[in-house]
Order: C-alpha cells, then structure tokens, then sequence
C-alpha cells in the first residue's frame, strides 16, 4: 500500500500510546490506523518481545503496519518480511557475558540481605536482569526488598560497582520495578529502531514516556524524530488526526 506523503513515517510507541497499558488494541484503533495507513507510512516500536506485542495487537500486526519492531528494534519487520536480528549474546559474545554473568553472580553471592530466593539473573533476548533477591520471590517478600532497597540502596550500589567494572562493555543500567534491574548495551532503547528508516526525511514519533527516565525518552528527544508525547489511546487518535488528516 503506497502512501500519499512518501518520506512521511508516523511511528508509535505501543503500550499507553495505541493500547490502553497492558491491553489489547481495539477495533477502533486498527480502523485508525488503516485510514492513517492511505495517507502516510505507519510503524510501531515496543519493548517488549514480538509474542507479547501481538497479543497486545494482534496476530496480523505485521501485515497492519508498514514496521513492526519488537524489543525495541531488535527484531525488525518491513511490509510483513522480517529484516533483521540482534541479540545481547551476538553483540557480547560467550567470554565477555560469561565474565558479567560470573561477576554479578559472586556480587549477589557475597551480598548480605535479610532473604535471598531463586533466579537470580534472567537471561533474555537483547538484555540481562539481574535481581538481588531474585524473581521467584513472592509478591509480600517483594514488597519488602523495595522497602529495604529505598533505605540500603542495594540496588544504586551494585549499579554503580557493575557501571564501573565493565566500563569497556558500554551497557546502560536502568533500575525499574520493585526488585530488580536490566543490563543492556548503550543504544539499545527506541532509538536502536532508527537504523532501519533511513529513507525517511520525517519521522513523526508518538509515545506517553517521553520523560527523563521513561522508555521513549531517547527516541522522543533524538535528532532524527519530530517527538509528540501523548497521554492515552485516545489523545493519539486526535494528534494524528490533526497533524496528517485534515
Ligand atoms: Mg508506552
């Protein structure tokens, strides 16, 4: 499908911007961005892996837009073709994710905290996280390692210990959530999605954590994007209507 601004991509940002947080896309959304669709170039960009993004919209999501980008690029699909791949293990390789891996498990280790559980470090497709406590921790036994980790900082210490350790492998560290972190390569968040549009003279990006911290803050405030941040489902609806169909 062609559309009528070549050079013109809108791209959006998935939970909280084209889905209610944590919910699937409604009909009257896809039929939005059908009629969005005739007029300009449409992508989406998410976090989360491509299982997840189409439960949240759909299992024909590939063919209802023009990019799909899982895990915030690392999975990459154009016109319903799949056109690239990249993984933390690929990038690192063995030594250098076995020498993090090993680190972070003799820190955790030697780690004096009230209860410790198991699964310590999640292995996942483009990042590692890593949990003091560890994950399979009940949601009470939760709650309290937040309480004790805002008093002790146990977190913010093993970030910084870690931040400088492997200084030569160029990660971000972001601490989210009640219990744990994520480990990753700089570059890695929304902005990573770009490389793949380089024959769009405009890219018009859409997301509701366009601030300091939040996960669309990067691609938002990047040089290559025109950034619009919106507040729900809705208020996506009425931007795009004002800004490409009137
Ligand atoms: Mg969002």
């Amino acid at each position: 499908m062609a559309a009528t601004r070549p050079g013109l991509i809108a791209l959006f940002d998935v939970d909280g911007t084209l889905t209610a947080p944590r919910k699937g896309v409604t009909t009257k959304m896809l039929e939005f961005m059908r009629e969005l669709r005739k007029v300009v170039t449409v992508g989406v960009v998410g976090g989360s892996d491509f299982v997840k993004i189409s439960e949240q919209l759909g299992k024909t999501v590939v063919d209802d837009y023009d990019y799909v980008f899982a895990e915030n690029g690392l999975v990459a699909y154009k016109e319903g073709k799949l056109i690239g791949t990249q993984s933390l293990k690929s990038l690192l390789g063995e030594e250098k994710l076995k020498e993090l891996i090993n680190f972070t498990l003799h820190y955790i280790a030697d780690l004096d905290i009230p209860i410790k559980r198991g699964t310590f470090i999640e292995f996942r497709n483009g990042m590692i996280n890593v949990s003091p406590i560890g994950r399979n921790c009940s949601q009470e036994e939760r709650d309290e390692f937040e309480k004790y980790d805002k008093i002790h900082n146990i977190r913010p210490k093993m970030v910084s210990v870690l931040r400088e350790k492997f200084a030569h492998f160029n990660l971000t560290f972001s601490i989210g959530g009640q219990i744990s972190f994520d480990v990753f390569p700089q570059g890695w968040d929304k902005t990573y999605c770009l490389r793949y549009l380089d024959e769009f003279q405009e890219i018009h990006f859409f997301g509701d954590k366009t601030y300091k911290g939040g996960n669309d803050y990067e691609i938002y405030e990047s040089e290559r994007t025109k950034g619009h941040t919106v507040t729900s489902p809705e208020d996506t609806v009425d931007q795009c209507t004002k800004l490409f169909l009137s």
